[in-house]
């Protein structure tokens, strides 16, 4: 018989594992269907940035919605998946980079997202294991990291526990609309499932989701280069960046430091993802020149994964221009980690009261339809 639900979720990344928990919360069934394993794509092999700071303000609502949910993550899904609240200090690189923090400055404020600006000596001072050659800084107290493996799989969990249907290694095939919503076909399985609201959060694979339906959208692949040290005496607090977006730099609290930059190669159809050694070797050049101190420290490992870019460097966050009852939130473009969280509780309300607090008015899909060549980008790759 054809199992029938409120929401069906293409997707068990951290987006679709979000979103079916807080559908369970808000009183509605859903049902999960992840072709791998839940968290096994983007969302478990990331950098672990839990960042506001340094984000495009189309997305500044939803992430600052999000860091309320991430300061809460033990009461919801029962772990607290090792998030910390380090901080996130981005370096200016010169006076103009430091203009341009004044400037985000404000606008994180509007958000009630509050950062410090540091002159260079009060940087030293501060973080004296910087190297001194930066102009200043930016410090966002509230933002931190987490580890990324553990995170989707708590929301799963927590969601099967409320009584979502989590189906992991189930593809999704074909999906057809009819007047009581959509029919999914799952790869070798006869009985297809019926929902009366869908959401997309298919990750790298969202547009070809999306296309099914008859959405439209350009969803190219990154794959951002990571490496880890060996475990070193506590040295750095925060998380690192730069303005510009190079590279990024966190010390975990076992001790292990991790560092992206960069990107190595991408193949969706396949599912493989690999690092680039060449990139690998300058990245580690530059994580020494932001801490001189991580000179002759042990790589113990390289790894990447298969992210989903749009073009303008933007998830697409709401509802099918077309199809009524569907929602997308894919392509987050490299920084969809830290906006997980809240991407799924505004997905939730969308699909089952069918609006949502949340402003995402800057991530619809139909922007793509209006775009013109004078409309602003986001900055360059940032995690
Ligand atoms: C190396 C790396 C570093 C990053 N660093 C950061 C960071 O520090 N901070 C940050 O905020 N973001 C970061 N990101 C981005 C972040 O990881 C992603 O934006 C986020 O995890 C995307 O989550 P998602 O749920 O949309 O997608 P995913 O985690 O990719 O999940 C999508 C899921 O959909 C499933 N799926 C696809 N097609 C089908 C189908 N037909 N049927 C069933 N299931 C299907 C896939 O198997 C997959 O599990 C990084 C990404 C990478 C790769």
């Amino acid at each position: 018989m054809t199992a029938s639900f409120d929401i069906a979720i293409v997707g068990g990344g951290l987006a679709g594992c979000s979103t079916a928990l807080h559908a369970c919360r808000m009183g509605g069934s859903a049902v999960l269907l992840e072709r791998g394993r839940c968290g096994a794509q983007a969302s478990g092999v990331n950098y672990g940035g839990v960042r506001q700071q340094g984000r495009h303000s189309a997305e500044l609502a939803l992430s600052r919605r999000s860091r309320s949910i991430w300061g809460n993550l033990h009461e919801l899904v029962g772990s607290d998946c090792e998030f910390r609240v380090t901080g996130h200090l981005k370096l200016a690189r010169d006076e103009t980079d430091m203009d341009d923090l004044l400037v985000h400055k404000a606008e994180l404020h509007t958000h009630g997202i509050e950062a410090d600006l540091l002159g260079a000596a009060d940087l030293r001072r501060r973080f004296p294991y910087v190297a001194p050659t930066y102009a200043g800084g930016s410090f966002c107290a509230e933002d931190g990291q987490a580890n990324p493996r553990l995170v989707a799989p708590a929301f799963a969990r927590a969601a099967a526990a409320l009584g979502a249907d989590i189906r992991e290694c189930c593809a999704v095939d074909q999906i057809e609309v009819s007047d009581q919503g959509f029919l999914l076909w799952l790869r070798g399985d006869p009985v297809p499932v019926r929902a009366r609201r869908l959401v997309n959060t298919a990750g790298a694979w969202g547009a070809a989701i999306a296309a099914l339906l008859g959405d439209y959208v350009d969803e190219t692949v990154m794959a951002p280069n990571m490496a880890v040290t060996e475990p070193i005496a506590p040295l750095i607090g925060p998380n690192l960046g730069i303005c510009g977006g190079g590279i990024y730099i966190r010390q975990t609290r076992q001790g292990s430091v991790v560092f992206g930059s960069g990107l190595g190669v991408a193949d969706r159809d396949r599912l493989k993802a690999r690092p680039l050694a060449d990139v690998t070797r300058e990245a580690a050049r530059s994580a020494i020149a932001m801490v001189p101190q991580l000179a002759n420290v042990l790589l113990v490992r390289t790894w990447t994964g298969i992210e989903g870019r749009m073009t303008d460097g933007l998830p697409v966050v709401g509802p099918s221009p077309r199809v009524k009852g569907l929602f997308h939130a894919f392509g987050f473009s490299g920084h969809g980690f830290q906006l997980g969280p809240a991407v799924g509780a505004v997905l939730a309300e969308l699909s089952l009261c069918g609006h949502s607090p949340t402003d995402i008015d800057g991530l619809s899909m139909s922007r793509f339809e209006k775009r013109s060549a004078a409309s602003p980008a986001a900055g360059p790759y940032s995690a």
